[in-house]
């Protein structure tokens, strides 16, 4: 065995791994950015980085956000986040064993979870090494699915004085996992759909099944609608593309979905209300806290836990009117807040 570990200091972040085992193709980055509110909780995501570099900011920026996020979600975890430098089609049982005992030797600190390149049944293989895994009970889109229509429910409420979605047209963009689960809700909730995917027989599926308007990857963030939803990758809206949007809204499950915090500004100047992805997207991180928390998963109490997210995100929306923020800013602020004073902080010991 060819492990090699090593610590990268970033400033800000808990710890920082760079670790590799050519013997089985391993080559990852696992980032802790905070254990404040808990243990530090995110996915794993398996993507053939082009640069060493990518990768690590990748692990930066996406376990920064899993730390707000979580906090706000009041989940009583901290933020993390791991990812393989790899194509997933590539991964074997021995390289995700291998990773599995570089989590294990953090004891306890990071617990992974599935994320992009990385499958339910991947996470059972990791868990044949570690009880540091989360998220044995399930598929967690139909949560964030869920999670992203009541967001699109309380900006509807913020908007017009009426949560209903019926006759509001949607586009959404990307109707993978999350965007297909979220695309029959919101079918049966009476909205007009405007979808769009790269792969076109996924956007097909969605015009028979839905009714949808299929339209060009191009054109599906200039479409007219009330909600503009972005489900596919981030780094969505920037600087050129901002004044070509017509929707009212954003609200999506894509993280990151700003290029900049500057778009946020960009935004709000437009008029237009934006969701914080990290706020609308706790779903899956809700669903996986059941299963730390009780002795057993319980599906109704879960849901239940990611109905909030509409009364949180309309306390965004609150201190950003009140203070004149931006509502991401807002978001990060009250996330802040909570890091800063323990609130939601995890007090029983963990049980694995
Ligand atoms: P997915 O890979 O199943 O679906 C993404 C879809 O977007 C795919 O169908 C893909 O073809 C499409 N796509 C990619 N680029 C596109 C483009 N430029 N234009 C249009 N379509 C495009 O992923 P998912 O699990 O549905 O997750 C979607 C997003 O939500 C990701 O950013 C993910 O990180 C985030 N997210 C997912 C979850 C979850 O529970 N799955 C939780 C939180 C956040």
């Amino acid at each position: 065995m060819t492990l090699h570990i090593e610590e990268i200091e970033v400033a800000e972040y808990e710890k920082v791994l760079y670790a590799e085992d050519l013997s089985v193709g391993l080559s990852c980055y696992i980032a802790i950015h905070s254990t404040a509110l808990g243990p530090a909780v995110g996915g794993i995501r398996i993507f053939p980085y082009t640069t060493k570099e990518a990768a690590l900011e990748d692990a930066l920026r996406l376990s920064k956000m899993m730390t707000y996020k979580s906090a706000l979600a009041e989940c009583g975890f901290g933020g993390g986040k791991s990812v393989i430098i790899l194509d997933p089609r590539l991964k074997t049982d021995a390289l995700l064993k291998r990773f599995a005992e570089i989590v294990h030797s953090l004891g306890g600190k990071y617990f992974c979870a599935e994320d992009s390149g990385c499958s339910p049944q991947d996470v059972v293989t990791i868990r044949e090494v570690t009880p540091y895994v989360l998220g044995l009970s399930g598929n967690p889109s139909p949560y964030t699915a869920w999670g992203t229509m009541r967001a699109m429910q309380a900006v509807m409420e913020y908007m017009d004085g009426s949560d209903s979605l019926e006759g509001k047209t949607i586009a959404i963009q990307g109707v993978g996992a999350v965007g297909g689960y979220l695309t029959e809700l919101l079918f049966w909730q009476g909205a007009k759909l405007i979808v769009s995917d790269m792969h076109k027989e996924r956007s097909l599926e969605m015009k028979r099944r839905f009714g949808a308007v299929e339209v060009s990857l191009d054109e599906i963030t200039q479409v007219n609608c009330d909600i503009l939803a972005p489900c596919a990758m981030g780094g969505v809206f920037h600087a050129k593309n901002i004044d070509l949007c017509k929707c009212r809204a954003i609200v999506g499950c894509a993280n990151n979905q700003l290029l900049t915090p500057d778009d946020a500004y960009r935004l709000k100047k437009k008029g237009i209300v934006y969701a914080p992805d990290f706020v609308v997207n706790a779903g899956g991180v809700v669903n996986v806290q059941m299963e730390m928390d009780t002795a057993e998963y319980h599906p109704m109490r879960a849901r239940a836990n990611v109905d909030k997210i509409y009364k949180r995100l309309l306390s965004v929306f609150h201190i950003a009117d009140t203070n004149g923020y931006t509502t991401d800013f807002a978001a990060i602020q009250l996330a802040k807040h909570r890091l800063r004073y323990g609130i939601g902080k995890r007090v029983e010991a963990v049980s694995v």
